[in-house]
């Protein structure tokens, strides 16, 4: 379940400059793809598109062999989680913010997934900096934190398919090593597509695709395209 497929997709954000020209690519059920290139190479766009924030101007996006433009945006935003680069959340607790992923979890679902993404104590706290009210909840989350309680509601969200954009890239080392940790366990039997900048951070996908002025222009395991 949570087949990905791009078949010679082709998007602009305005017609005069075309960001995806012909972009084709599957991530089969259960398995990692990253997508690997320089800044502005298209990454997060196709990130954008499979969640359907823009429409494609040509080609094919289908989820299990469906057409993304026929399935209801709750319908499919439901199989997705998205850990996006710059979290925005809720002007609400981290606790509230992370139930968001599943609206009926218990409290302690929300309190285990706060714990795997290692946001646990900041669970009643208010992100300071969101509200007016300042009080001995507010709290300010930096980007990292931010980013982890993203995490926490995916891990509580438990979606067929998983979109990380970047996930890690706010965090320092020590910290990224523990998060990738609970992103290998969400990730793990999900359909994964993983946007990153540096080839060191998805050594272990099963396809990497290194995309560069909105073509494709290598594909393969990471050792593979390391000895070319
Ligand atoms: P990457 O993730 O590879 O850095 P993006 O997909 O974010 O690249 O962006 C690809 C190109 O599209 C960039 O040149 C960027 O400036 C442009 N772009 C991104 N978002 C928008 C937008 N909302 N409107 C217009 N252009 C955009
Ligand atoms: P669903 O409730 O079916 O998951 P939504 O489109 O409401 O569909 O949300 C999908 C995901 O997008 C959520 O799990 C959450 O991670 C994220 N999201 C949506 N809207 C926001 C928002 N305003 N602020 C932060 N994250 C959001």
């Amino acid at each position: 379940d949570g087949v990905i497929r791009f078949e010679d997709v082709h998007f602009s954000y305005d017609a005069a400059r075309p960001i995806l020209k012909g972009i084709s690519f599957e991530v089969p059920a259960g398995k990692t793809v990253a997508i690997v290139g320089p800044s502005g190479a298209g990454k997060s766009t196709i990130s954008r598109l499979l969640y359907r924030f823009y429409d494609i101007d040509r080609g094919r996006i289908s989820i299990d062999g469906q057409d993304i433009r026929e399935v209801t945006q709750a319908s499919l935003r439901g199989k997705i989680g998205m850990v996006p680069q710059d979290t925005v959340l809720f002007n609400d607790t981290v606790g509230y913010n992370i139930r968001y992923g599943r609206i009926g979890a218990s409290d302690e679902e929300v309190a285990r997934a706060a714990e795997m993404a290692q946001i646990g104590p900041f669970i009643e706290k208010l992100p300071e900096g969101l509200n007016t009210m300042v009080g001995e909840r507010g709290l300010k989350l930096s980007g990292g934190e931010k980013q982890r309680v993203a995490i926490a509601r995916t891990i509580l969200k438990a979606p067929p398919i998983l979109i990380l954009d970047e996930a890690t890239s706010a965090l320092d080392t020590a910290t990224e090593q523990e998060i990738q940790a609970s992103l290998d366990y969400v990730s793990k039997g999900r359909t994964t597509l993983v946007i990153a900048h540096r080839l060191s951070t998805v050594i272990n996908a099963d396809e990497i695709i290194v995309l560069r002025d909105g073509v494709i222009k290598e594909r393969g395991r990471h050792d593979a395209l390391l000895a070319q």
